[in-house]
């Protein structure tokens, strides 16, 4: 380890090589973190909070494969499901090899220690979820996989304890800055900072994966944890690197009205029906079919259309109900305990015997880093040609693999994380091995000369508190109103020009605003500058990507075009940090091992 002293006004840095770094402590990072070192390299996971407090400890509903423990069920059923659910710009080869990954990864999962829900004959309990169906669009699927309404809780822990049996070196609540180079350009290292002690640290590795999860904290009502706020999406821009698809966020349909947390699609697994202020159980009229169970932009609408058409419940008939009062109280205790809890502490509503108040909240970002399905990062040259950039991978929320397209179905995030998660392992690791000479890598600052200076023009932009009126959290609190009113379940090109206006200036006040605090909480302050930063950076990619995009596809819904447009926009919005430039790539279509399917109208 080596400590270098730079000139003053620099910070002291401290160096550690790696054989890969991992950032980020959620299910996706761990997944890779496992493989990587049980496989013998060298591996740093770094994180902001404490492992197993990462946002994949909140996810309550389940993983989807197609076990078929209740009903017959097989992978092409799931992937055809998954493509309908993306409206049809889903990677079909990403897809397919998610679902047929799906079943052995989560018998992988019951052997790392996960405490599934049973069936009375043993088997893993598998639960209805939206938008999936047999037989290619039939009758319900019983396809996600759960540990009651716990479930991303149940991986997380697991992951965990087995990457402390494996030796994973954690550097637990480090903060993660930027990526930097090395002299030859390519991929150098990660320079982060302890958040304790505010010390800055390189970790110098050619080969870092970035799992930096979601970014729902970019609008007002939101589902994620207070730390998802973007950070690597904001690292992978100021890399000169590109977002895709990043006008597609979705929007759960059912948070705690008023609030934004997460009453679970497993609820309406379970029967629980949205009713509006006429008692009628109005999802028969806008999906026949699958009713409640309808993908979630269809439900999501459907309520926001209820609400805005004078059908809302309560005093301000802002919000419906999830009504779950007919099924018994120890069904509710046994398969939606966190659910009841939820409703019993922010609402005061005990959903045996009342319904719950619901309405849309942002919940999950579909677009991302994009990467190849072996969670390679990829970014058009000069040319246009995709090329693989070298030594950069993501996985997990942060990453656009893409196997969620313009709309994610239920369960397909916990699969996609842990598939892509062990799939960019094997890569990495099969890079290390055709190129053993990164291994032996001194620690210092030689090697990372590149664009050091620009990291440190950063850090020193956040390095001095002086007073000034305007504070970090009121542009924050401004940045995802903004977000909320201009860009939200609907969009049109007034809300967004408006919303584009309004993030201008806040650009300019976070330009202008100085932080407040000398003492200890002066670390946690420049923490929030930096995520600040990455939030604007993603919100500028949503809307200049939504924008341009004049059709409606999946949770990108303009009420000034309505339909979607396959003739135009069957392709991938690709958004880069310079002059908020926009390219395009076409979607695969191209599955190895089923026929493609091709696009038709989606109705459930
Ligand atoms: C309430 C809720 C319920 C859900 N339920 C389900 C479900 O039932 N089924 C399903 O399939 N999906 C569900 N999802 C979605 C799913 O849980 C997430 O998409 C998934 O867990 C994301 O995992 P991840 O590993 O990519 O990111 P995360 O678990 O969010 O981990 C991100 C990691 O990155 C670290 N990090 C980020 N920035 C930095 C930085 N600058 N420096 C250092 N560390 C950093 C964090 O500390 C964290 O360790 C749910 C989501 C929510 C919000």
């Amino acid at each position: 380890m080596t400590h270098l002293h730079h000139a003053s006004h620099q910070p002291t840095l401290q160096y550690h090589v790696f054989d890969a770094v991992v950032l980020g402590g959620g299910g996706a990072g761990l997944r890779a973190a496992l493989a990587l070192t049980e496989a013998g390299h060298k591996t740093a996971v770094v994180s902001k909070v404490f492992p197993t407090r990462s946002h994949t400890v909140a996810a309550q509903g389940g993983i989807n494969a197609a076990l078929g423990n209740i009903t017959e069920d097989n992978w092409e059923w799931h992937m055809y499901d998954t493509i309908k659910g993306s409206d049809y710009l889903g990677d079909q080869d990403a897809i397919e090899f998610m679902c047929r990954e799906a079943s052995e990864i989560v018998r992988e999962l019951e052997h790392f220690g996960v405490p599934f829900s049973r069936l009375d004959n043993g088997k893993i309990y598998q639960r209805a979820f939206g938008g999936q169906n047999l037989n290619f669009g039939q009758e319900q699927a019983h396809r996600t996989c759960a540990a009651a309404d716990r479930t991303g809780h149940a991986i997380l822990h697991s992951l965990y304890q087995q990457n402390l049996r494996a030796g994973t070196r954690f550097f637990d609540e480090y903060y993660a800055l930027d990526l930097l180079k090395d002299q030859h350009g390519e991929m150098g290292g990660l320079m982060v900072m302890n958040i304790h002690d505010g010390r800055y640290h390189v970790l110098q590795s050619g080969h870092i994966l970035m799992a930096t999860g979601g970014a729902g904290q970019v609008f007002r009502n939101n589902t994620n944890a207070s730390i998802n706020t973007g950070d690597g999406l904001g690292m992978v821009l100021r890399a000169g690197l590109p977002l895709q698809d990043m006008e597609f966020w979705q929007f759960h349909p059912t948070g705690v009205a008023g609030k934004g947390m997460l009453i679970s699609e497993a609820v309406r697994g379970e029967g629980g029906v949205l009713k509006n202020s006429l008692g009628e159980d109005f999802m028969q009229r806008y999906a026949p079919h699958a009713k409640d169970l309808a993908s979630r932009d269809v439900v999501a609408r459907a309520i926001a259309i209820e609400v805005k058409e004078g059908r809302g419940c309560g005093p301000n008939k802002d919000y419906v109900l999830l009504d779950l009062t007919h099924l018994d109280d120890a069904t509710i205790k046994a398969r939606l305990p966190g659910i009841r809890d939820i409703s019993l502490t922010f609402l005061g509503v005990d959903p045996a015997v009342a319904p719950m108040p619901v309405f849309p909240t942002c919940h999950y970002m579909m677009g991302g880093i994009p990467t190849d399905l072996h969670g390679r990062v990829i970014s058009p040259d000069k040319n246009g040609a995709q090329q693989i950039v070298k030594g950069l991978y993501a996985v997990g929320e942060c990453a656009c693999v893409s196997v969620h397209g313009a709309n994610r179905l239920g369960g397909n995030s916990l699969l996609d994380i842990v598939v892509f998660g062990r799939e960019a392992a094997k890569t990495i690791s099969h890079a290390l091995h055709q190129n053993s000479s990164k291994k032996t890598q001194q620690a210092g600052s030689a090697d990372i000369e590149l664009n050091l200076d620009s990291v440190l023009q950063r850090i020193r932009r956040w390095q001095n508190p002086a007073p000034s009126t305007d504070t970090l959290l009121a542009i924050r609190k401004a940045l995802q109103h903004t977000m909320e009113t201009g860009c939200g379940v609907f969009r049109n090109q007034d809300s967004m020009q408006k919303a584009l206006q309004q993030l201008v200036q806040l650009q300019q006040r976070l330009e202008q605003v100085t932080l407040s605090d000398h003492s200890q909480a002066f670390n946690l302050e420049r923490l929030a500058a930096y995520e600040l930063e990455n939030l604007l950076a993603v919100a500028f990619a949503t809307v200049h990507s939504a924008l341009n995009r004049t059709e409606s596809r999946g949770a990108h819904s303009r009420v000034d075009y309505p339909e979607r447009d396959d003739s135009e926009w069957l392709k991938h919005t690709l958004y880069f940090n310079d002059g908020h430039r926009l390219d395009y790539k076409p979607v695969n279509l191209h599955p190895k091992h089923h026929a493609a399917f091709a696009p038709t109208e989606r109705t459930y």
